[in-house]
C-alpha cells in the first residue's frame, strides 16, 4: 500500500530537532510521496530546500491568511520567484480565516493577497492549495470571481457540505484531515457527498494529530488513520482507499 499526504509542515521548527529522522520514518512506514506545504516567505523556502533533498517530497510557496499580518504585498514577487522551481507543485496555503481574524480591514488584506495569490498561479499554471476556516461565502465568492484555471485542493476541508457542494462544483480536490477521526467530527455525511475522484487525504503535520494520537504531534505516518476512516465511511478497503487518494494526488498536482 502507498500512501500520499498532500498537506503537512516538515518545514515547521517543531521538526527542527529531528527532521531527517522523521522522513526517513515516514517513507519506511508506506507514505510514498508527500507535499511540504508553505505558510509564508520563510517556510515557502525552507519547504522547498526540503523538497530538493528528497526525490519524493514536493513543496507548495505561498502566504496564508494566518501569516499576512506579518507579510507584505511586495514578498509576493518573490513567491512567484520561488513558485518557478520546478519542485514547486502548487501555490498554497492560501485563503481566507474568519475563526482567527475579526478585524475587518485584515479580513480585507486577506482577501487582497488570495486572490494576488490566484493570479499568480494562473500565471504559472499551478493549482492552488486553500485554506479556509469560518469563512465559507467569502472563500466561494473570491473562486467565482476570479477563475483558477488548474482549479486545486480545499484542504484539511470544513465539514461544510454547502462548502463541500460549492467546491466540487468548482471542480476542486477535497481533502481531510485527522479531523474526521474526532470524537464530535461528524464526517459521514461530508465524506459521502466527495466522490472517488475527488478525495484526497493529509496530516497537516504537526498539527491535526488523528486518533488514537490526538494533541500529540502529528506526522505523515499517521495519514493512514485519515485513509482508514474514509474506508470504514465510504464503505470500501483500506487498499483502494490508498489507492484512489495517490492516484487523485498525482493528478491535482500533475506528477
Ligand atoms: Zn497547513
Amino acid at each position: 500500500m502507498e500512501l500520499f499526504d498532500t498537506h503537512s509542515h516538515y518545514n515547521d521548527e517543531k521538526f527542527d530537532e529531528d527532521r531527517e529522522e522523521i522522513i526517513k520514518a515516514t517513507f519506511d512506514s508506506g507514505v510514498a510521496k508527500f507535499m511540504c506545504i508553505g505558510y509564508n516567505l520563510e517556510s515557502s523556502k525552507k519547504a522547498i530546500e526540503i523538497a530538493q533533498n528528497h526525490e519524493n517530497i514536493y513543496a507548495t510557496c505561498g502566504i496564508s491568511p494566518n501569516d499576512i499580518e506579518d507579510s507584505n504585498l511586495d514578498e509576493l514577487k518573490e513567491i512567484e520567484e520561488l513558485a518557478k522551481n520546478p519542485k514547486v507543485l502548487a501555490i498554497g496555503e492560501i485563503g481566507l480565516d474568519y475563526y482567527w481574524e475579526k478585524d475587518e480591514s485584515k479580513r480585507e488584506k486577506q482577501k487582497e493577497f488570495f486572490i494576488k495569490q490566484i493570479e499568480i498561479a494562473n500565471k504559472l499554471d499551478l493549482p492552488i492549495t486553500i485554506h479556509t476556516r469560518d469563512a465559507y461565502l467569502d472563500t466561494i465568492k473570491i473562486l467565482k470571481e476570479n477563475k483558477v484555471n488548474n482549479c486545486g485542493i480545499f484542504h484539511c476541508c470544513p465539514l461544510n457540505n454547502e462548502l463541500i457542494k460549492d467546491g466540487l462544483k468548482l471542480g476542486f480536490y477535497i481533502s481531510f484531515s485527522g479531523v474526521i477521526t474526532y470524537k464530535n467530527a461528524k464526517p459521514e455525511e461530508p465524506i459521502l457527498l466527495v466522490p472517488d475522484d475527488r478525495i484526497l487525504i493529509e496530516t497537516d503535520s504537526p498539527y491535526l494529530s488523528p486518533e488514537p494520537f490526538r494533541g500529540k504531534r502529528n506526522d505523515s505516518r499517521r495519514v493512514v488513520e485519515v485513509a482508514r476512516k474514509i474506508a470504514e465511511i465510504k464503505n470500501e478497503s483500506l487498499d483502494e482507499i490508498a489507492k484512489i487518494t495517490f492516484e487523485n494526488a498525482k493528478k491535482v498536482y500533475k506528477i
